[in-house]
């Protein structure tokens, strides 16, 4: 049996028995599923482990193969591009189907004092995670980082890619003798990196399993009631972006067969789904777009871990729909100013997001301050869509590793790769 066919099965028992649970109001089975939870955490720590090991030496061999540094410069500038981009289109996408569909989300006052009074004080929790979260200027002042064992000590992706690529880059240059071992050394680590996976994935059914029955057996259907058409707002945005934006832009930049690449990805969707973190999926996401769609090392290494950090179409679209969402309940209308505004600190807010559970909802404060009169408390506005915002994260965590892996054959198609290891994904074929 092919590994997406055990993690779909995983997936679909996980919420049924979760909703058995949850519905029936079986406790033991709560309890059951949320004790478990623990392997699908556990689960999500292996994973997680390889991926600086494997960023590290997959982005050293990468630059080091490229043989012109300037192709960085050029790879880089694309990619930055292209990011950007997407991003803002999927904020404008979220800010149009929020005017249409959210202009009166009727709520009624019974409903807000409800999700006030059970989630004000976990959204001033987030307030304050958000507080002590860098801002973007720091993040981008600290791209290039003083300690580099520091920065991977610390898991922080920019300055870890950064030091990669100038290392990679410096190894190109030297001679033969010297470059040589030091790149072997590199490559050997990238393949056992690479084995490591594939051992940790034949776990990742019995992991999705562990992580979907426990959200489901403690997710609160009443919450949903009221938030019903916030959510499916969010859930069409995204699928809008997947449909018009990623499918138009494989067809006619990456020049392939849409839906055969989303066949050939889906293993990292369902991963990136159940686990909520584009992190924990960045070492499958690599593997596929190399093996599967035939992404050259040289541009995947360098556009999924960038897009892993900093491409969050999903997170931003989600941002977007959230603001108008909660200025809809707490304030009334926006000016169009203003959802210019979101716009801008949307997609700036989002490269902000680490690719982790629950990042999205802690930057999402950045944008409701811009966004709102200042008499409103943010906790305020949180505590309205804490509810939901597991399940949400998971869906725009698979689009956002769709978004990055759709990057990187856009890119490889522009730096005149045949992708190759997939030509039945080619149209013409
Ligand atoms: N969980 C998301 C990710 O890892 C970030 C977010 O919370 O939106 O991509």
């Amino acid at each position: 049996m092919q590994l997406y066919t055990k993690i779909m099965i995983a997936l679909v028992l996980g919420v049924v028995i979760g909703l058995v649970a949850n519905l029936l109001g079986l406790d033991w089975l709560v309890a059951f599923l949320v004790g478990i939870r623990q392997f699908g955490d556990a689960w999500i720590d292996l994973i997680t482990m390889v991926v600086i090991p494997l960023v590290v030496a997959s982005l050293i061999v990468g630059t080091a193969s490229l043989g012109d540094i300037t192709k960085v410069g050029r790879i880089g500038g694309k990619t930055m591009a292209y990011y950007l981009a997407t991003t803002a289109v999927a904020v404008v996408i979220g800010l149009v189907l929020s005017n249409i569909f959210l202009r009166n989300p009727g709520m009624s006052e019974e409903a807000l004092a409800g999700l006030r009074g059970t989630y004000l004080e976990e959204g001033q929790s987030r307030v304050e995670l958000a507080e002590r979260a860098p801002g973007l200027v720091e993040v981008l002042r600290g791209i290039s980082p003083r300690n580099p064992i520091e920065a991977l000590a610390n898991f922080e992706m920019l300055p870890i890619l950064f030091f990669s690529v100038f290392f990679g880059a410096a190894l190109s240059v030297l001679a033969t003798a010297k470059r040589e071992p030091v790149l072997n050394f590199f490559e050997g680590v990238n393949s056992a990196a690479t084995v490591m996976i594939h051992w940790i994935m034949k776990l990742a059914p019995y992991a999705v399993f562990a992580l979907i029955g426990a959200v489901i057996a403690q997710f609160g259907a009443d919450v949903l009631g009221s938030l019903l058409i916030y959510s499916l707002v969010v859930v069409l945005g995204l699928l809008l972006h997947l449909g018009l934006t990623y499918m138009a832009a494989l067809r006619f930049l990456a020049r392939l067969n849409p839906l055969r690449f989303l066949r050939r990805v889906r293993s990292v969707q369902l991963v990136a789904f159940s686990t909520s973190s584009s992190n924990a999926t960045l070492p499958l996401t690599l593997e596929t777009a190399e093996e599967e769609v035939g992404v050259s090392k040289e541009v995947s290494s360098f556009v999924l871990p960038l897009g892993a950090t900093i491409n969050m179409d999903g997170t931003a679209l989600y941002q977007a729909v959230a603001t108008m969402f909660i200025a809809q309940v707490l304030v009334g209308d926006l000016t169009l100013a203003a959802q210019f505004g979101i716009v801008l600190t949307a997609t700036l807010a989002s490269i902000g997001a680490a690719g982790v559970p629950s990042a999205g909802i802690i930057i999402l404060i950045v944008v409701l301050q811009q966004a709102l009169p200042p008499t409103v408390d943010p906790a305020a506005g949180i505590a309205l869509i804490l509810g939901v915002d597991r399940i949400l994260d998971m869906c725009r965590t698979t689009l956002n590793v769709t978004g990055d892996l759709t990057a990187a054959a856009v890119i490889a198609r522009s730096e005149g790769e045949t992708l190759e290891a997939s030509s039945d994904l080619n149209p013409a074929t």
